[in-house]
């Protein structure tokens, strides 16, 4: 089926993640309709996506429409819809990556994040079936997981999420289990899991720009990179893995962005399905190694100390990458020195951010 020109929501549009899904799409030539309430990101992105699509030579200009709002706001979202409508070019897919993503201050505030991820989550999907938007492809995460016994986590693991923000995607993508069985399995949906994506696009012109300072490890080692925080705190070192340190599966952000696309391109030629797909490269490395090799590529220096290992975390997380693969046909190409490489590339064109 051709999508060209079909329209989009993109949700967190603005966001690390969104910002570089929206280029994406708008190099494949969807027009894009991104919603953001910007309560952690800024609109100024959206004039770097335009000006690296014209720099590219794509005339994608005017494609990307920006609305400023918050998913909790139904009647928002029906205007939207209803926007989009009335100029004939109606809502075909939503790609849903709005929400909040602390660990932390989804302990402090659990209420919140419910609100915010959940209730927000819903009124999408209504609104969705007010109008016959059939296909989403959601933004789930490795968190959902929890602790596992298996060095390669698979899809059909356990879901035992170890904080409220993992409970609130654990719940999500159960929602998304009874609309499909309740829509007749007549609905297209994709639950992306994604491990821990980092970098920015190799140009450095967009990259992850929070509003707050980052909880993140690869955020954080780039702000004292820069010299905006004086040292990493590495929590723990007695974890049981090669070196002590936590180990996670990091992904280059412009591998995770394309599976968004190939995931929506696969629900759109294929019969109606919910698909659950680990995105993650299936490669493990640990705190202490990701800060070295971000030492070695950048030829910079990251003081860090060792503190206590923060409450809720794993030792390790990896994904088992092997149905993604097969299903889209998906091959994360970059490596972790291009991950270091292109995410101090951001970090050394916008120091602070947008
Ligand atoms: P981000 O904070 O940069 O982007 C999320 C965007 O959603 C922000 O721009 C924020 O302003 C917006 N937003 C939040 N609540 C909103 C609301 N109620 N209405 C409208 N907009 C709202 O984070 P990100 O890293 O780009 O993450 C995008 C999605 O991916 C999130 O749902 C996150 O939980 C999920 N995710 C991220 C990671 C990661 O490590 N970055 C891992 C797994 C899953
Ligand atoms: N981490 C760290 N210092 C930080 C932030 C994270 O040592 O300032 C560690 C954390 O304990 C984990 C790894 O880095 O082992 C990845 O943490 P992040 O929060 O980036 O991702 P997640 O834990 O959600 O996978």
């Amino acid at each position: 089926m051709d999508c060209e020109k079909d329209t989009i929501l993109i949700t967190g549009g603005t966001g690390f993640i969104g910002s570089h899904v929206c280029y994406f799409f708008l190099k494949k030539g969807f027009n894009v309709v991104s919603l953001d309430s910007l309560v952690n990101s800024s609109k100024k992105v959206n004039k770097n996506i335009d000006n690296l699509l014209l720099s590219e030579g794509y005339e994608a200009t005017g494609n990307l429409k920006f609305v400023k709002g918050d998913i909790r706001n139904k009647d928002l979202l029906r205007c939207v819809f209803n926007d989009q409508l009335k100029k004939n070019k109606p809502i075909s897919s939503v790609i849903h990556l709005a929400g909040l993503k602390s660990v932390k201050q989804s302990k402090l505030n659990a209420l919140d994040y419910w609100s915010n991820n959940v209730c927000g989550s819903i009124n999408i999907f209504n609104v969705m079936k007010e109008f016959k938007c059939n296909s989403i492809v959601f933004s789930s995460s490795a968190t959902i997981y929890g602790i596992s016994e298996n060095p390669l986590i698979k899809e059909n693991e356990e879901f035992k999420p170890q904080n409220p923000y993992g409970k609130t995607k654990a719940t999500i993508e159960k929602i998304l289990e009874d609309i499909f069985e309740e829509s007749y399995k007549s609905m297209r949906i994709s639950n992306l899991r994604y491990f821990n994506p980092i970098g920015a696009h190799p140009s450095g012109m967009i990259g992850e720009s929070p509003n707050t300072t980052p909880e993140n490890l690869f955020p954080y080692i780039l702000q004292v990179a820069c010299g905006r925080q004086k040292e990493l705190n590495i929590y723990g070192n007695n974890w049981p893995t090669h070196d002590g340190t936590g180990v996670r599966d990091y992904i280059h952000i412009m591998d995770l962005a394309e599976s968004h696309y190939l995931a929506l391109i696969h629900l759109i030629n294929n019969k109606p399905q919910i698909l659950n797909l680990n995105i993650g490269t299936g490669i493990g490395t640990s705190v202490k190694e990701l800060v070295n090799i971000f030492e070695s590529v950048n030829k910079c220096n990251i003081p860090f100390v060792y503190k206590d290992r923060r409450d809720g975390d794993v030792s390790i997380c990896v994904a088992d990458n092997s149905y993604s693969k097969k299903v889209l046909g998906w091959i994360p190409r970059r490596n972790i020195q291009d991950m270091c490489k292109d995410g101090w590339k951001w970090m050394s064109k916008f120091p602070n951010g947008f």
